[in-house]
């Protein structure tokens, strides 16, 4: 299961985070440090986009 960082475009090490992962959740990326929100996981990987941590 794979997630790529939709601001630096690597991937993101699903690995080292709570397991499992579920929707809503927040995670921070371990290459630029940003917060990403996850959208959908399914078999094939995770989708997140950055949390608005305005709101
Ligand atoms: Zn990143």
């Amino acid at each position: 299961m794979t997630l790529i960082c939709p601001e630096c475009k690597n991937s993101v090490d699903l690995s080292a985070l709570p397991q499992p992962l579920v929707k809503d959740q927040v995670v921070e990326c371990n290459h630029c440090g940003i917060s990403l929100l996850i959208l959908d996981v399914v078999d094939s990987g995770v989708t997140a986009e950055v949390a608005d941590e305005g709101k």
